[in-house]
């Protein structure tokens, strides 16, 4: 199936980088997000990062704005109507995703695939809330979604082969390299990255190291680009409290428990870079 018009809901750090490469392929992005506001600081930020490519001699100013130029926003869901595929990337929460698939399903066209960048919710969960479960498909971006090559896609058990050929091709198109992962919590990339951070978040509970010792061990030790401590603040503190309680739940073993400290942080509302002040501060 022809993709031409692409729907995005979320303009958040996952939502605006999805719509940007989206928009950067060719393809006409309509990017969603509850308040007016949220939508605005979604494309600054897409403008930003472009005029930074521009400033670098990687972009033309002319190509800028024809990317800009392929991006609209919206406050309501039925403007999806006019799309012919739909990721969405709100908020790591079920009830939250399983309104917005819901609600996609009365808005959609029948024909249109619902994907979701979920980083653990097992996909067949959240297919479960429309009529066509063979059209929905998790598409897990990674952070930041302008720099990072992967794309996971994740089948539920009734996602079709037509429904995995479009999106396979469509993470082409925007210049990804799919993998393939089944459907359990996490899939493979969170089912192993968030392990390792949490045990980080241990190592500071109990006093193993200091924040930056903690985060040079894995830096310099085992080649990370940046420490697990680090890493956790530009994910978002809440964004992984959510994925270890869905592994947690999801798996029932105890060794995917949340350590008091981040569940801490979060209840704080310290919730890394996006607010200012994680385990470093911005
Ligand atoms: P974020 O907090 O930066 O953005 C989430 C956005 O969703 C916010 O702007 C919020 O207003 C919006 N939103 C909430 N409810 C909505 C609704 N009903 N309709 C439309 N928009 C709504 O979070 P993020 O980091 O961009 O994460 C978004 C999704 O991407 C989550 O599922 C997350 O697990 C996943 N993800 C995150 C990362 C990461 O590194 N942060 C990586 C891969 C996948």
């Amino acid at each position: 199936m022809e993709v031409k018009t692409f729907g995005v809901i979320g303009a958040g750090q996952m939502g605006n980088g999805i719509a940007q490469v989206a928009a950067t392929s060719g393809l006409a992005v309509i990017m969603n997000d509850i308040k007016q506001e949220f939508v605005d600081r979604g494309l600054a930020n897409i403008a930003k990062n472009l005029q930074r490519s521009v400033d670098k001699g990687k972009l033309a100013a002319d190509e800028k704005d024809r990317i800009l130029g392929r991006i609209t926003t919206s406050v309501n869901l039925a403007d999806m109507a006019r799309a012919d595929y739909v990721v969405e990337a709100a908020s790591e929460n079920e009830a939250i995703k399983f309104k917005i698939f819901q609600t996609l399903e009365e808005v959609c066209p029948p024909h249109v695939i619902l994907a979701s960048n979920t980083s653990s919710i097992p996909i067949g969960r959240i297919a479960s809330n429309t009529r066509r479960p063979d059209k929905v498909i998790g598409m897990h971006f990674m952070n930041p979604v302008p720099v990072m090559k992967l794309v996971e896609v994740i089948c539920g058990l009734a996602t079709s082969p037509e429904t995995l050929e479009t999106t396979l091709e469509l993470t082409r198109r925007m210049d990804k390299t799919p993998a393939r992962s089944n459907d359990y919590p996490g899939f493979i990339a969170n089912r192993i990255l968030m392990p390792m951070i949490n045990e980080a978040v241990f190592c500071l509970y109990h006093g193993v190291g200091e924040r930056e010792d903690i985060d040079t061990v894995m830096k310099l030790g085992m080649n990370h680009p940046m420490g697990p401590l680090a890493l956790a603040d530009l994910i978002g503190l809440d964004t992984c409290l959510a994925i270890l309680n869905t592994l947690y739940q999801g798996l029932g073993d105890p060794k995917y428990r949340p350590c008091p400290l981040l569940r801490q942080y979060v209840e704080a509302g310290w919730l890394g870079r996006k607010s200012g002040r994680g385990f470093y501060t911005y």
